[in-house]
């Protein structure tokens, strides 16, 4: 069995930032950690990609340069769209958009070159807590360590393990979102590379959708592409499903998938409420596998923000020899990403239970314009 004090298992951005915030508490934390990831970077990963301000104020406190030194599309008027009523939300940028692989990827290098230990197409098969410490399986054979931060993700083993070791009474339900996307070379003179702008569409919120439609300006490789794709957010349980593949067709009118290769992919994100699980003995649990914000799916953000308290949370267990993370649900709660979470969260669990109501969504977007009128001089 292999022995390392900190584990951390997934090498996507809350794992990769969980680290690197590790190595800025005190650069000793490079020998005594190492990330479990089941794939290898460059890596596949569904994601529409937009990073906001909140996720580039993450990046630039890890001493990332700005912009970062890969392929991205700038935002500067995300455009929120309810029927013929649209609300200009504008920065510079308002938000950049990735291609997640090259994304994921240059995290991983970055941290592989301040002296973070990355072993790839690891997968961690279970968890398992004793007295002495956490014993964590994976298919190239088990690994002990005094804590594990589980970064892997809506469908990781870390939140199963938590839910397992709960009170069953409490178990939480499933709280997951479901996503379409699809990825579509562009003209390189399309609108939404020459305007900056992107569309979040509401209109179809009207029915049955808790959610909206996206077209994002993208670069993949540096080609320009679209990245559109449909959020469903089901925070109201009650209420019928909605026909997504009908929806993103709907969305992609005169350009459906074509021969070029792109094609339709799902993929759900759990989601962040103030009754989730985010620790347990031995374990945090940072981005989607803690839960990602469910008003718009943002994720990234989180993920960034995540790791940094994570991290902290980490070296103050290490520091006292206390590995039972009691207080991290309070630290999340208490800092600038749980205020964000939680504000999110209240607003997706009350419009979305009257997103069907055209009299609730006009007063949405009236109250929308009226902010913007202010914050967009803010932001310009
Ligand atoms: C279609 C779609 C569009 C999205 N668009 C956006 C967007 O535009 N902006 C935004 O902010 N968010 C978006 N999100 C959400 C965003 O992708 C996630 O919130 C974000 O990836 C969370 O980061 P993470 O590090 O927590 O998890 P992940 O990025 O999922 O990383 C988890 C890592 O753990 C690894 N892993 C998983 N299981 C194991 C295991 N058993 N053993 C070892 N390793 C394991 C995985 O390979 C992966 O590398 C979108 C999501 C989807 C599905």
């Amino acid at each position: 069995m292999r022995e390392f004090p900190l584990l951390i298992i997934g090498a996507g951005p809350a794992g990769l930032s969980t680290a690197l915030h590790l190595l800025q508490i005190d650069p000793g934390w490079a020998d005594r950690m190492v990330v479990l990831e089941r794939a290898a970077h460059p890596r596949h990963k569904l994601c529409g990609g937009g990073v906001t301000r909140l996720g580039l104020h993450y990046l630039r406190g890890l001493g990332l340069p700005e912009p970062l030194p890969i392929p991205q599309a700038e935002v500067r008027d995300a455009r929120f769209i309810y029927r013929d009523r649209t609300v200009h939300v504008r920065g510079r940028p308002e938000f950049v958009v990735f291609h997640r692989q090259e994304f994921d990827a240059y995290l991983a290098r970055t941290a592989r070159e301040r002296g973070v230990r990355i072993l790839e197409n690891v997968r961690v098969r279970a968890i398992r807590v004793a007295a002495d410490g956490a014993v964590v399986e994976t298919d190239a054979g088990d690994f002990h360590a005094r804590a594990v931060v589980g970064a892997d993700g809506s469908r990781g083993v870390s939140r199963g393990h938590l839910a397992k070791s709960g009170d069953r009474r409490k178990s939480s339900p499933a709280r997951v979102a479901r996503l379409l996307e699809v990825v579509q070379p562009a003209e390189p003179e399309a609108p939404q590379f020459s305007g900056a702008f992107a569309r979040f569409d509401f209109t179809p919120a009207a029915g049955e959708l808790q959610g909206y439609t996206w077209d994002f300006p993208a670069r993949v490789a540096g080609a320009p592409h679209h990245n559109r794709g449909v959020f469903d957010a089901r925070i109201s349980p009650g209420r019928p499903r909605a026909d997504l593949p009908g929806l993103l067709d709907r969305a992609l009118a005169g350009e459906p998938p074509g021969p070029d290769g792109a094609k339709i992919e799902g993929h759900p994100i759990h989601w962040f409420s103030p009754r989730c699980r985010l620790s347990g003995d031995r374990l945090v649990l940072a981005g989607d596998a803690a839960g990602a914000e469910p008003l718009f799916g943002e994720g990234i953000a989180p993920a960034l923000g995540y790791g940094q308290i994570a991290a902290r949370a980490v070296a103050d267990a290490f520091a006292a020899e206390d590995y039972s993370f009691k207080d991290y649900k309070r630290r999340v709660l208490a800092s600038e990403l749980g205020r964000y979470l939680l504000l999110r969260w209240w607003v997706a669990w009350w419009s979305y239970r009257l997103s069907d109501r055209p009299w609730f969504m006009r007063i949405m977007w009236t109250i929308g314009k009226g902010m913007t009128a202010l914050t967009n001089r803010i932001g310009e």
